[in-house]
Parts: C-alpha cells; sequence; structure tokens
C-alpha cells in the first residue's frame, strides 16, 4: 500500500508511541498529536529526529485543522488513577475529542479509528464477552466517565458512518502491557512488576480472584493495522486483546517467579465496580482479520521486566 500521512491522537502515549513507531517502520509520515496529560515526551525521543516524524501538542477537545490521509485516534487517559484524576475532562476528551476527530475525518474525507475499551462492557454478566454483548456498565459509578465517555465516542463513531457515510474502525481493547507503560499508572502489570524489583509487597485487591486476559502490546499494534487496512465494510467494534484468563493472584505469582523477587503478597480493598471477570471473545478478530496473538505472558512479561529494569536504573538481568 502507497505511504500516507496519519495522524496519531495520543501518539506520545504507550500504546500511540509503539503505533507511532510501526506506521514509520512501514514507511508512512506520522504527525503525532499529545496534550501530554499522561503522554512522555521519552516516549517518543527515538522518534523526534525522524524526518517523516512531526509531534504537535494540542488537546483534542478543541477543533483541529491538519492535512493528512488517515486518523488513529488513540488520546485519552486510560488508568484508573489518570482517568478518575479530572473525571469530567475524561469524558469531555472521550465525546469532545471523538467529535472533532471526526469533523476532521468528515472535512477530509480520510478513514477514521477509534481505540475503545473492554471497559464498555462493564462488569460482564457474559464471559468471555462478544461484541454483540451489550455490557453492564454503572452509569454514576467512578469508572463511569471512562466507560461511558467510551461509549458515546462509538455512538457517534456509528452515527457519522451512517449519517454522512464516513469510513470507520472501531476497536476494543482489552488490557494491554509492555514496554512504556507508566511506572505509577496503578495498571496491575506495571505495579506488581515495579514492587517486585523494588522488593516491596505485591498489593492485591480483594483476594486476587477476579480476572483479567493481558495483550502484549506488539499483538495489539499489529491488529490495529489490520483492521485500519481492512476492506472499508469491516468497521467493527472489534475486540482485540488476548484471550488467555489469568486471576489477578496467579499473574502476582509469575511476577514474583520471573523477578526471582523477595516480595511477599499483601491484600488491600477491592476498589468501586471492580470488574470480576474479563476475557476476550476473538473470533471476529480471527476471521475478518486473520489477526490472533501470538507473544505469551511469560515471554511478554519478561520483556516489560527487563524495560522496568533499565528505567528503573537497575543492572540487567542474565
Ligand atoms: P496513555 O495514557 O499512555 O496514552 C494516552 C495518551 O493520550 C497520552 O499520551 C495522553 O497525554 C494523551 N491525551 C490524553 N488526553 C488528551 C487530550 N485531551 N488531547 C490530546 N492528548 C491527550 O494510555 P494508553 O494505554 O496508551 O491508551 C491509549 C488508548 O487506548 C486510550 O484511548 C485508551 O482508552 C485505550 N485503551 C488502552 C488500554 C490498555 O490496556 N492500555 C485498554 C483499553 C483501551
Ligand atoms: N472540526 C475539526 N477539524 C476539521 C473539521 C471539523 O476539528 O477539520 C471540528 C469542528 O470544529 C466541529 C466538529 O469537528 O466542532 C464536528 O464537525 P462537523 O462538521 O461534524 O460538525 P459541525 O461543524 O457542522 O458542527
Ligand atoms: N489490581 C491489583 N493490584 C494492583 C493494581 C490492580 O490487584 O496493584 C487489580 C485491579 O483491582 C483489577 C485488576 O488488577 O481487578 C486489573 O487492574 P487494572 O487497573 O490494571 O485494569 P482494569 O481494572 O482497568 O482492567
Amino acid at each position: 500500500m502507497e505511504n500516507r500521512r496519519i495522524l496519531v491522537t495520543g501518539g506520545a502515549g504507550f500504546l500511540g508511541s509503539h503505533l507511532c513507531e510501526r506506521l514509520i517502520a512501514a514507511g508512512h509520515e506520522v504527525l503525532c498529536v499529545d496534550n501530554f496529560f499522561t503522554g512522555q515526551r521519552k516516549n517518543i525521543h527515538h522518534l523526534l529526529d525522524h524526518d517523516n516524524f512531526e509531534l504537535l501538542r494540542h488537546d483534542i477537545t478543541f477543533p483541529l485543522f491538519v492535512e493528512v490521509d488517515e486518523i488513529y485516534n488513540l488520546a485519552c487517559p486510560a488508568s484508573p488513577i489518570h482517568y478518575q484524576f479530572d473525571p469530567v475532562q475524561t469524558t469531555k476528551t472521550s465525546v469532545l475529542g471523538a467529535i472533532n476527530m471526526l469533523g476532521l475525518a468528515k472535512r477530509l474525507k480520510v478513514k477514521v479509528f477509534q481505540a475503545s475499551t473492554s471497559e464498555v462492557y462493564g462488569d460482564p454478566s457474559v464471559h468471555p464477552q462478544p461484541e454483540s454483548y451489550w455490557g453492564n456498565v454503572n452509569p454514576l459509578g467512578p469508572r463511569a466517565c471512562y466507560d461511558e465517555g467510551k461509549r458515546c465516542a462509538e455512538t457517534l463513531f456509528f452515527d457519522y458512518h451512517r449519517q454522512h457515510r464516513l469510513k470507520i474502525k472501531v476497536v476494543r481493547i482489552f488490557n494491554t502491557y509492555g514496554p512504556r507503560m507508566h511506572a505509577r499508572d496503578g495498571r496491575v502489570v506495571s505495579n506488581f512488576i515495579v514492587q517486585a524489583l523494588k522488593g516491596e509487597p505485591i498489593t492485591i485487591y480483594g483476594e486476587g480472584q477476579q480476572t483479567r486476559s493481558f495483550c502484549y502490546v506488539d499483538d495489539l499494534i499489529g491488529g490495529f493495522t489490520s483492521l485500519m487496512d481492512s476492506p472499508d465494510n469491516i468497521v467493527g467494534p472489534i475486540n482485540i486483546g488476548n484471550p488467555n484468563e489469568f486471576t489477578i493472584r496467579q499473574l502476582a505469582e509469575q511476577v514474583i517467579d520471573l523477578t526471582g523477587s523477595a516480595s511477599k503478597l499483601v491484600f488491600e480493598p477491592l476498589p468501586a465496580d471492580d470488574p470480576k471477570q474479563r476475557r476476550p471473545d476473538i473470533s471476529a478478530a480471527e476471521s475478518l482479520l486473520g489477526w490472533a496473538p501470538t507473544v505469551q505472558l511469560r515471554e511478554g512479561l519478561l520483556r516489560t521486566i527487563a524495560y522496568f529494569d533499565e528505567t528503573l536504573g537497575r543492572p540487567r538481568r542474565a
């Protein structure tokens, strides 16, 4: 496929920086737009001197007038600590941000991709979750600014698609981990690895019997580009994630094992509305995109541990 000029909102974040890197490696030009709320310059530092990379500091809740061939909309704080810091801004980023990116795509007549989330399923009563499940979200709880913001963004994407014939691609991302996760954003994989490497107690919320299914970042980004490059009639929403499901306690034990840490497990209260189980049904991604994850949890954790070893300034392990 020919080289394109591609806008990535949230491009300085965890997933966005990996996407920018992948698109540049494929020969495209990337315009990275980010307000640096949770993004970090160090995530894209290695791209700043690249001829095909451009960075614009901008908040997508405000209109944006640029010229591009394709848009990936990833801007939004993603971890509970960050999205609950300023809940009103979180909803504005999802909803006004979506309206602005859809307006931009409409003016330019270009394809637009939305990073939605498994949180649209809330605390699911159907397991594993297929795309046809409407979800079980508390609209008033502390997670609602994120969950309902993302649900409304999906509504906007499908209404622009039906009303304005816009080409859309909506992905529902399940828990993803890997290098460039924030060390302090409270997500379980980064928390456990950092705690294990520092020899601090591993904080399990509740009894650790709740489950999640963890996807390695490289696999996820492959799913993004497969969906974006798929035929126009494939619009989603489509689940992208790794269906191998673990209890949080199993994750803690595996992290201790792989780091060789002497950390002990401690049990803390479960946060409000914490989903009890989560696992993607990825049959749509497999059949429509020919996509499936390939990196097993052990391998992905080892690569993530190596990243945190380095960022925490610790010696490399053998
Ligand atoms: P992240 O916090 O690392 O990245 C989000 C980026 O968006 C940051 O660089 C931040 O500065 C930027 N941003 C936030 N608000 C903005 C605004 N108003 N204008 C411009 N930039 C803004 O998070 P991430 O894990 O990389 O998540 C990226 C996307 O994927 C998000 O939309 C998130 O909801 C979605 N997602 C992530 C996961 C996951 O497991 N990481 C799971 C489901 C969905
Ligand atoms: N918009 C934008 N960049 C553009 C075109 C539109 O940011 O290149 C914004 C615009 O400011 C508007 C939103 O996108 O608030 C939705 O645009 P649309 O054309 O759908 O709606 P309208 O402008 O008619 O309200
Ligand atoms: N969790 C935990 N200890 C931590 C951080 C998180 O036990 O230090 C739990 C959390 O309660 C949830 C799961 O791990 O059940 C995943 O949490 P995360 O915030 O990473 O993702 P999300 O809840 O958004 O899926």
